[in-house]
């Protein structure tokens, strides 16, 4: 069989990840996991009906009990694990990907999504399956959206919130978040617009992916109502991006970075922060400040599960996925939300994010095939190891310098090496590209 998963899961077009193939690796995942209770839950894809199909059937055909979470966000899905103590989860999403694409993503009962490494074990039980001689059972849940919305509830501090009743644009991209976040805020007591908020697998509002460019109507509605912030998501709603008071973008290593220093300031023992090694030094600032620990992982959400149970206080990625332990080992888009808003119920979120630690990143990538994608990234560490420098070659090679780190890395799923730089300036920063680019050869 052909390797299906990759850094988030099994993903594709119809054409590339066929719910037959679905349905072959749900059986090794039922085999995986131990059988027992599985979770299921989809997003809104036009597809979805499909793949929940192929992917029941084969989790019945191992003699799994079914529990169908329906149409739920991602975070809700795996906030769900613990509280019904399944033994795992299938959630059929494609995260932020256009429409055409679906895909599944598997967690485990300690709530750790599954890496490309360990999909290896469920593409090789997938193999060996035979005809069924099992028969499954299955039952509808459908309180999770609820269930989650409560125990939001219970970590924000609400009173806060209804006292200075934000008013808040909820962009939901016509994905998962339609289902619950205009509901959650509302009981929160903030003032809620909500836009894009039908689930719509064509995403006729705007691509999933809250990135600038895509959420222009949300930074505009935010200066014309006058609101507090605004708020997107992507497809599953994993991710969050926001708008200040005055309709600017707050990109994701500020949503994150602010998670952090929101975590930190209310934690009153040793804090440990989880986080990959492409992440902003604003985040090593702020754990410094705190007296807390970083400590760094391959980029990848699976990867930064894996810390995070070893004791993490807090985790995260630069891209705006951020993990609560006091929620679940998801990356919370919802959560974090709520978190954010409370925080500017204090003072406006410009006032917030105006006093992180500034950094400018510059992101560039050349063009490699496997064979130069090995070659630059030894050239890079052969360099950082004659120079004596400080180095992380958990996933590619990161040099820190004083002022600043630049990391080259092999993508692994496309014919890049991938070069980032950081700095207080983005002429450093640059500069710092340009000295290793010509170290590796580029
Ligand atoms: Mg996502």
């Amino acid at each position: 069989m052909a390797r299906y998963f990759g850094t988030n899961g099994a993903r594709g077009t119809i054409e590339e990840f066929p719910p037959s193939i679905a349905k072959k690796l749900a059986r090794g995942t039922a085999k995986y996991l131990g059988g027992g209770k599985i979770l299921v839950a989809r997003d809104g894809r036009l597809t979805g009906a499909l793949y929940h199909e192929a992917i029941t059937s084969g989790l019945l055909e191992e003699g799994c009990h079914v529990i169908d979470l329906g149409q739920v966000t991602s975070p809700t899905a795996e906030f769900m694990i613990k509280k019904i103590k399944a033994n795992g989860l299938i959630i059929i999403t494609a995260s932020h990907n256009p429409p055409e694409y679906n895909g599944m993503k598997v967690v485990d009962r300690d709530g750790i999504a599954i890496s490309k490494e360990r999909a290896e074990k469920i593409e090789e039980l997938a193999e060996k399956i035979t005809e069924p001689k099992k028969r499954g059972t299955m039952e509808k849940y459908e309180n999770a959206s609820e269930d989650h919305i409560s125990e939001i509830m219970k970590n924000v501090d609400v009173e806060k919130i209804r006292r200075r009743k934000p008013k808040l644009v909820l962009d939901c991209g016509n994905g998962m978040a339609s289902l619950i976040t205009p509901q959650l805020f509302k009981r929160m007591g903030c003032e809620v617009v909500p836009i894009n908020s039908h689930v719509d697998g064509n995403f006729p509002g705007r691509p999933s992916e809250p990135i600038e460019a895509n959420v222009q109507d949300m930074l505009k509605l935010v200066r014309e109502i006058k609101a507090d912030a605004g708020i997107a998501w992507d497809g599953d709603a994993d991710r969050v991006a926001f708008a200040n008071e005055r309709g600017e973008y707050v990109i994701g290593d500020k949503v994150f970075a602010l998670s952090v220093l929101l975590k930190l300031k209310a934690e009153n023992k040793k804090a440990k922060v989880v986080t990959t090694v492409a992440t902003s030094l604003a985040i090593e600032d702020i754990a410094k400040k705190y007296g807390a620990e970083v400590v760094y992982t391959k980029i990848g959400a699976p990867y930064l599960c894996e810390e995070m149970i070893k004791g993490g206080t807090i985790g995260g990625e630069e891209v705006g996925g951020v993990i609560w332990p006091e929620i679940s080992l998801a990356k919370e888009g919802i959560y974090t939300a709520a978190k954010i808003v409370e925080a500017l119920c204090e003072k406006p979120l410009s006032q917030w994010i105006a006093e992180l630690p500034d950094y400018k990143n510059i992101k560039e990538k050349i063009v490699a095939d496997e064979k130069k994608k090995t070659e630059i990234v030894e050239k890079m560490r052969e360099y950082a190891k004659k120079n004596n420098l400080d180095y992380i070659d958990k996933d590619g090679i990161r040099i820190n310098y004083k002022d600043g780190w630049v990391i080259v890395r092999a993508s692994g799923t496309e014919n890049y090496v991938r070069i980032f730089a950081e700095a207080k300036t983005a002429e450093r920063a640059k500069q710092l590209i340009n000295e290793h680019r010509k170290i590796i050869g580029e």
